[in-house]
């Protein structure tokens, strides 16, 4: 149906993390189909700005989503275990929150939301822009 309600998640490209962030988008954000923008480590990648062209690509691939699917949610995701952004729990929540704003500062009409993948594959709320300014 070309009605259908559509999320769009950007993740890491771990397949460990696409199920839970999948998952999350369709509970939480009533949505039917959740679009994949992956890339390794995109928190990590979001948060440091660079490279510029990786983060140009990705948020093409999410003004697509948005723009013809009509997407009400993009959530930003990063992960346990990641082997593109191997850092510390603390620093990904870190990396997540700094890539969660330069996505609403994008400027799409949606709900941005953060979410870290947990070692046991659960999917954890970081920041909503739903509930705080971002
Ligand atoms: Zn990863």
């Amino acid at each position: 149906m070309a009605n259908d309600p559509f999320g769009t998640a950007i993740n890491c490209i771990d397949g460990r993390a696409q199920r839970p962030v999948a998952d999350w988008v369709a509970t939480n954000g009533q949505v039917k189909y959740v679009d994949m923008v992956t890339e390794p480590g995109a928190d990590g990648v979001l948060a440091s700005g660079a490279p510029a062209e990786r983060i140009a690509e990705i948020r093409q691939a999410v003004e697509v989503s948005v723009g013809a699917h009509n997407s009400t949610i993009v959530a930003i995701a990063g992960h346990d275990g990641c082997a593109a952004n191997p850092v510390s729990e603390e620093e990904h929540r870190e990396n997540i929150r700094q890539a969660a704003k330069v996505v609403a500062g994008w400027g799409l009409p949606v709900r941005v939301v953060g979410l870290w993948v947990d070692s046991w594959r659960q999917a954890q709320v970081v920041c909503d822009s739903a509930n705080e300014p971002l």
